[in-house]
């Protein structure tokens, strides 16, 4: 444990002098010399630091992007002059931008604004709405659809399944298509005839045997469930936004990330098509979120293999920025070891782990960092059984290897990767799919991340969503669930609660660490990038089941404010 709280006002001393340390700092300040003037100073408020010790303030100052002096309100004040910009907390809580260390973010922006995005919608009946209003404003025609983000068993009010015929009374004139996680899609009969499904007739071919539900006179329900290949013949026939949209979609999903309070990602996937649209953002001081990409070379056979193995060797991490980079070799390594979502067991195969290991071996060969798709437990030991004795020719201590989702791990794993020297991005699912996961695994689920064993193994970890589709993206939801072992709905789904202090540890200061930024971001310190975010309650001692409902009221990125809910026209 390295974190202990310390009493607020605790004065930090101003360590000008931590700028020398960092990449891109800005000239350090002289305080004795020439007095500095701050652009920004925060007063009043209770900042939670997250440095090493959990340290508490009282305000903060910031030159350009860069966080300049945390302290008490008096000295704070020493550093503001005419020009600066003074906003007064009233007592808010301030923590460090958060930090997702695994979404598919770029993905999200090609549908975010078609979607009818139910992330965080506590009631079956607001969801409800929500297509409601969506299909209205829509054409007749057109497709009004969600890829994921969320499950009924979310809504307080009930968690009954959608029906065809409700969706059908909501939307008349267009086809719906509502996919919970990555298990399951809700048609209305426009839907269903989209895709050929009619009543009393055969399945179209392009779906999975069985997977379209019917009751006992042969009549479609709407739902469509069977795995993932299920879910994907419908997924991949929903719109993208209109090319001339990119733009605008891409944008409304960045902000809907900084009103949830996240300000920096571990992408997933970063499309090379969309990135310079993002740098070009990135030029013009107008991203405002943070993106660092986990990118690799796909293969699948062991001809891919030989393949991938020239190109793994000439990769070339850390040409970018702090606002867009690629840092990190994942997720996935070799395909058929990608364990697929919702399996509940998996069994790799001699001649596929073989294949695994040649593309790992080159990874650390090459000395990349690795963030690797680890899921089921006979896979996480089998991953390890091979970077073990990887290990003994290229040492992969200090390269950063991480197993990611992790949900069905356990304490021998988390004793073989400490000493390997790996870490563990956790993406715990149950935070929408505890239902889904219940029925699968049955009590198992209720172990699945075991977030305290994690914890208490003294292993690094960090949190990410896995969104869009996966899960939900927002922080304050899986840190009440953390805390709490809950779902929004108030349903128990996990029993390895583990304290406040370590779920936002995780969620800041260790993702970025697991994104190569630590010097930059991930702590409210003299010297690191003014990535910040207001809070309208204190995370720290409201009630626990009430973390979820916690509201950003500013999000800093860059030392430029990006959210306010003073000014922001609030969606939900
Ligand atoms: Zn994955």
């Amino acid at each position: 444990m390295d974190n202990r709280r310390l009493l607020a006002g605790i004065a930090l001393a101003l360590l000008l002098g931590a700028a020398g340390a960092i990449g891109r700092a800005q000239q350090p300040l002289d305080v004795a010399r020439d007095r500095p003037v701050a652009d920004v100073v925060f007063t009043n408020g209770k900042i939670i630091t997250v440095d090493e010790k959990f340290t508490i303030a009282q305000a903060l100052a910031i030159r350009g992007n860069r966080i300049v002096a945390v302290g008490t309100n008096q000295q704070i004040a020493q550093l503001a002059g005419a020009a600066t910009r003074r906003i007064d907390l009233h007592g808010r809580a301030v923590v460090p931008g958060l930090i997702d260390n695994h979404m598919h973010l770029l993905r999200a922006g090609t549908t975010w604004a078609r979607e009818v995005r139910l992330d965080g919608v506590e009631s079956r009946r607001q969801a409800l709405d929500l297509v409601a209003t969506r299909a209205k404003a829509s054409p007749a025609g057109e497709w009004v659809y969600n890829i994921g983000g969320w499950s009924v068993d979310q809504f307080a009010d009930s968690r009954n399944k959608f029906t065809r015929e409700e969706l059908d009374r909501l939307a008349p004139n267009n086809p719906v298509a509502l996919q919970e996680s990555y298990y399951r899609t809700y048609l209305n009969t426009r839907g269903l005839e989209a895709f050929g499904i009619r009543d009393g007739a055969s399945d179209p071919a392009d779906f999975p045997k069985g997977s379209i539900v019917r009751d006992g006179s042969g009549r479609a329900t709407g739902i469509v469930e069977g795995g993932m290949g299920a879910v994907r013949a419908i997924a991949g026939k929903m719109p993208r936004v209109a090319d001339q949209d990119l733009e605008a979609s891409t944008l409304s999903m960045i902000k809907d990330m900084n009103r949830s309070g996240l300000t920096a990602f571990g992408v997933a996937g970063c499309d090379q098509a969309l990135l310079p649209m993002y740098r070009k953002w990135e030029a013009q001081h107008q991203l405002n979120v943070r993106i660092f990409c986990i990118d690799g070379v796909g293969a699948g056979t062991p001809e891919q293999v030989e393949r991938a193995l020239p190109r793994i060797a000439n990769i070339k991490l850390f040409q970018g920025s702090d606002f867009v980079d690629s840092v990190l070799y994942g997720e996935s390594v070799y395909g058929p070891l990608h364990d697929p979502m919702f399996d509940s067991t998996s069994d790799p195969k001699p001649e596929q782990l073989t294949q695994w290991r040649r593309l790992a071996t080159e990874v650390a060969k090459n000395r990349l960092p690795l963030h690797v798709h680890a899921e089921l437990t006979h896979t996480i030991d089998a991953f390890l059984d091979q970077i073990e004795s990887i290990n003994k020719v290229y040492p992969i201590k200090n390269l950063r290897w991480m197993l990611a989702h992790f949900n069905q791990s356990n304490a021998a794993q988390l004793e073989r990767m400490k000493r390997l020297g790996m870490y563990a991005a956790v993406h715990p699912w149950n935070v929408i799919n505890g239902g889904i996961m219940h029925e699968i695994f049955g009590d198992d689920a209720y172990e699945q991340p075991p977030l305290a064993t994690i914890q208490a193994s003294g292993i690094m970890w960090g949190f990410g969503s896995d969104g869009s589709a996966a899960n939900q993206y927002m922080p304050f939801i899986t840190l009440n669930y953390a805390v709490t072992g809950k779902m929004t709905s108030g349903l128990k789904v996990m029993r390895q609660t583990i304290g406040r202090e370590d779920a936002l540890i995780a969620f800041t200061r260790r993702n970025a660490f697991f994104v190569f930024q630590e010097d930059n971001l991930g702590a409210i310190q003299p010297g690191k990038l003014a990535d910040l975010v207001v809070l309208d309650r204190d995370y720290l001692t409201i009630p626990a089941d009430q973390i979820k409902d916690i509201k950003p009221v500013l999000t800093m990125v860059d030392g430029r404010i990006v959210y306010d809910v003073s000014s922001a026209n609030g969606t939900r």
